[in-house]
């Protein structure tokens, strides 16, 4: 499965029309807090009760998305982040998460 059409909606989603027909919205915010790359996985791992979450609205908002290969988008982020290789087996599984 591969995405033909990738849109950012309002700023605030990304729409993504498959192969099959088949369409998912995905919330920007949500796909930016569930960033693949090991920066941000590392980043989770060591939250803890003195965490803070410093949030801005440059780390929801999209810069640009690049195709990487047959398998991912990369997106690149209005903060400068951008080593979040987004497969596309991973967005499929993130719009079931958000999707009632
Ligand atoms: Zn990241």
């Amino acid at each position: 499965m591969y995405p033909v059409k990738i849109k950012v909606v309002k700023k605030k989603d990304l729409l993504i029309v498959w192969d099959d027909g088949k369409q998912d919205l995905l919330n920007l915010k949500m796909l930016r807090e569930f960033c693949p790359c090991a920066i941000c996985i590392a980043e989770r791992e060591k939250q803890n009760k003195l965490y803070i979450p410093i949030i801005t609205e440059n780390q929801f908002t999209v810069k640009s998305i690049n195709q990487v290969g047959k398998y991912a988008i990369q997106i690149v982020w209005n903060d400068g982040h951008d080593t979040g290789l987004y497969e596309y087996t991973f967005l499929k599984k993130l719009s079931g998460k958000e999707n009632r």
